[in-house]
């Protein structure tokens, strides 16, 4: 994969790269709340592809908007091109800080297109922090979720739980410096073990 896989702090020569910890997790698994805790606690900053994507469609001004919204109402994943060039655009402007970067990887395609924008010379990858979730759990908690988003029904619901299965989990086993979290227990029980371990790798 090529990324440097210490949790070091950035170089001090003003070239420092953007320090990514990539966060994986089904949906429905809490990604979105632990990532807010760990912003408060950690001082980083957090990007979620899925928001990225959602302002496009929200704007409507870029020639994809449409073809991003249709995707994404279905649970289907978006082109991984369209999606780094937003993503990538983001990260080069936070050289030198901690990013949570919630939502990526999603596919090996979203790690080969990684590579093609070259993207390992403008980030380290410090750590990829994976909210492991049963599938009943993600199941019982995206039922009970109403925040109003065009993927929260039924059908697509069960589709991004299937294409997560099929997907993501063989690309998270190869993450570089894997974190694994039980997140079937309560949020505050995933918030304590993820601050556990993330200090265990020394990351700050
Ligand atoms: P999320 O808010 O992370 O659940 O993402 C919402 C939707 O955005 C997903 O169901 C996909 O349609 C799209 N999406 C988010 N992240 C990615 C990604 N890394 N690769 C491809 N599609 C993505």
């Amino acid at each position: 994969m090529g990324c440097n896989q210490s949790a070091a702090a950035p170089a001090a020569d003003g070239n420092a790269k953007t320090r990514v910890i990539f966060v994986v997790g089904g949906p429905g698994a809490g990604k979105g709340t632990q990532c807010a805790k760990i912003v408060e606690k950690y001082g980083c900053q957090h990007l979620s592809t899925g928001d990225i994507l959602r302002d496009v469609v929200k704007e409507n001004t870029h020639p994809k908007a449409q073809e991003l919204a249709d995707k994404m109402s279905k649970g289907e994943f978006v082109s991984s091109a369209d999606l780094l060039d937003f993503v990538k655009a983001k990260l080069v402007t936070l050289k030198g800080q901690l990013v949570l970067l919630d939502g990526f990887p999603r596919n090996q395609e979203n790690m080969d297109e990684w590579k093609n924008q070259k993207l390992d010379e403008v980030c380290d990858i410090v750590a990829a922090l994976y909210f492991n979730a049963s599938p009943e759990t993600m199941e019982k908690r995206l039922s009970g979720r109403n925040e109003g988003r065009a993927d929260d029904n039924p059908e697509a619901i069960k589709h991004r739980i299937e294409k997560f299965k099929e997907e993501t989990e063989p690309v998270v086993k190869g993450l570089p410096n894997l974190i694994d979290i039980d997140c079937n227990g309560t949020p505050e029980e995933v918030t304590t073990e993820t601050f556990k371990q993330l200090d265990a790798k020394g990351i700050k």
